[in-house]
C-alpha cells in the first residue's frame, strides 16, 4: 500500500546545484555572496525597505521585538490560535504574551478579543496568518494605530498569500517569513524579517552577526578594519548554503503554490458534503496558501481513533496546529474558548505540492469512509443494535 504522507518538501536537482555553486565559492557561512543576493531579492519581491535572512522564524520574532524596544514586564497580545512561536518570542524578553481568541471558520484572530485585552501595559500584537491565510490587517492596523501599539505579522506559514491585493510579509510594518521543511518554501531551516523602516532592518541584521557587520564585506577593505562589540548580540544569520536553497524555491513558489491551490480546490469538492467534517473557510477579499489543510470534525468524531485508523491506513494526519494559552509553559490562566475548541476538532490531511489527484482521492474515500465508524452516535447505533 502506498503511503500517503501529510507533509513532503519539494527540493530537487535545482537546488543542489545551487548548493554546488555554494560550495566551490568558499563561503558557506552567513551574509556572503549567496546571503546578500537572497537579501536583495526578497526587497525586490516585496518592495519592503530591508530584509535580513535569518536561521528561523523564531529568532526573527526574537529580533524584532528587540528593534520595536519591548521591555521586561510589556504585555504583547498574540494570536492564540498557532505555532506558537510568537509567545515564545515574547518570553525571551521577559514580557507577557496575553492570548487573543480566533474565528471560528478561519482560525485568525478576532479583532474584538484583540481590542478587549488592550491594558496601560499592552505595547504591541504579534497576528498569525494561520496556517497560510492572512488575518483582517485593515482592522488590527487601524486598531494599533489608535492606541499606539506595534503590529508583527507572523507570516510564517504564508508566503505567497495575499490580503486586499497585498502581499501577506508586507501587511504590518515588520513580518517574519519562515522557511522551515514543512512551510510552502523551505531551505530546511530558515527564516528572514522584512521590514518597512530600513532602520529596523540594520538593527536586525547587526544583532543577528553577534552585534557586527559582515565579516565577509570587511575581509574586501584594504587595510585591516576591526570591528568593535558594542551591545550583545546572536548569531542568528542564515548560512550562504541555506540561502542558495531558498533563492531557487523563491523562483519555483508560484508553481508550488499552484500545486498546493489545486489539492485545496480537490478536497473542497471530494468532501463538500460530508456531514461530520466542515471545511476550512477562505473570505474572498484574501489567498490562501494552504501551509496546512484543516477540516474541522464534528464534536461527536473521535479524533484520535480516526487518525489512528487514518494512519493505520497510510494516510499522513496531525492534529492541526496549538492552542497557546493551554500550553502549560505559558502558565496562562485565560480562556480563548473557540482556540481550544479547533485545537481538539481540527485535522490536518496530507498537503504539499508532490500529491497526485489519485492520491487526494484515496485521502478523501478513505476519510469519508473513516468517519462514520468513528463517530458516538454510530458507536451508539451499533451498540443499540
Ligand atoms: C512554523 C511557524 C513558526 C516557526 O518558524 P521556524 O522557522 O520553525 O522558527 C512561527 N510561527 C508560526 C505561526 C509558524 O507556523
Amino acid at each position: 500500500m502506498d503511503r500517503i504522507p501529510l507533509v513532503h518538501a519539494s527540493l530537487g536537482a535545482q537546488e543542489l546545484a545551487a548548493v554546488a555553486e555554494v560550495f566551490e565559492s568558499g563561503w558557506p557561512a552567513g551574509q556572503g555572496p549567496k546571503g546578500k543576493a537572497l537579501e536583495a531579492q526578497l526587497v525586490e519581491r516585496y518592495g519592503v525597505g530591508d530584509a535580513v535572512a535569518l536561521t528561523n522564524c523564531g529568532v526573527a520574532l526574537h529580533l524584532a521585538l528587540l528593534a520595536l524596544g519591548v521591555k521586561p514586564g510589556d504585555e504583547v497580545i498574540v494570536s492564540d490560535y498557532g505555532f506558537p512561536a510568537p509567545a515564545h518570542a515574547v518570553r525571551y524578553l521577559d514580557a507577557v504574551p496575553v492570548f487573543a481568541d480566533v474565528h471560528a471558520d478561519t482560525g485568525l484572530v478576532d479583532v474584538e478579543s484583540v481590542a478587549d485585552l488592550i491594558t496601560p501595559r499592552t505595547v504591541g500584537m504579534i497576528v498569525i496568518d494561520t496556517v497560510g491565510l492572512p488575518a483582517d490587517y485593515d482592522e488590527l492596523n487601524a486598531l494599533a494605530a489608535r492606541h499606539g501599539l506595534f503590529v508583527i505579522e507572523d507570516a510564517a506559514c504564508a508566503v505567497g498569500a495575499t490580503y486586499r491585493g497585498q502581499q501577506a510579509g508586507t501587511l504590518a510594518p515588520v513580518a517574519c517569513l519562515s522557511f522551515h521543511g514543512r512551510k510552502g518554501a523551505t531551505s530546511g531551516e530558515g527564516g528572514a524579517l522584512l521590514a518597512a523602516d530600513p532602520e529596523v532592518g540594520q538593527d536586525v541584521r547587526l544583532r543577528s552577526a553577534f552585534g557586527i557587520t559582515s565579516i565577509f564585506d570587511q575581509a574586501k577593505v584594504i587595510g585591516l578594519p576591526i570591528s568593535e562589540f558594542t551591545e550583545i548580540g546572536y548569531n542568528y544569520k542564515l548560512s550562504d548554503i541555506a540561502a542558495a536553497i531558498l533563492q531557487v524555491q523563491l523562483k519555483r513558489l508560484d508553481g508550488l503554490l499552484e500545486r498546493r491551490r489545486a489539492v485545496a480546490a480537490r478536497y473542497a469538492e471530494l468532501l463538500a458534503d460530508e456531514e461530520l467534517l466542515t471545511l476550512p473557510v477562505v473570505p474572498e477579499d484574501r489567498t490562501h496558501v494552504w501551509q496546512s489543510y484543516l477540516v474541522t470534525l464534528d464534536a461527536s468524531v473521535d479524533r484520535a481513533a480516526l487518525a489512528a485508523d487514518l494512519r493505520a491506513q497510510g494516510i499522513g494526519c496531525g492534529h492541526g496546529t496549538w492552542a497557546g494559552h493551554l500550553q502549560p509553559v505559558f502558565e496562562s490562566k485565560q480562556v480563548c474558548h473557540v482556540s481550544a475548541d479547533l485545537f481538539r476538532r481540527h485535522l490536518a490531511i496530507p498537503m504539499h505540492a508532490e500529491l497526485s489527484m489519485d492520491q487526494v482521492e484515496r485521502v478523501a474515500q478513505t476519510l469519508r469512509a473513516a468517519l462514520p465508524t468513528h463517530a458516538t452516535s454510530a458507536r451508539g447505533l451499533r451498540g443499540a443494535a
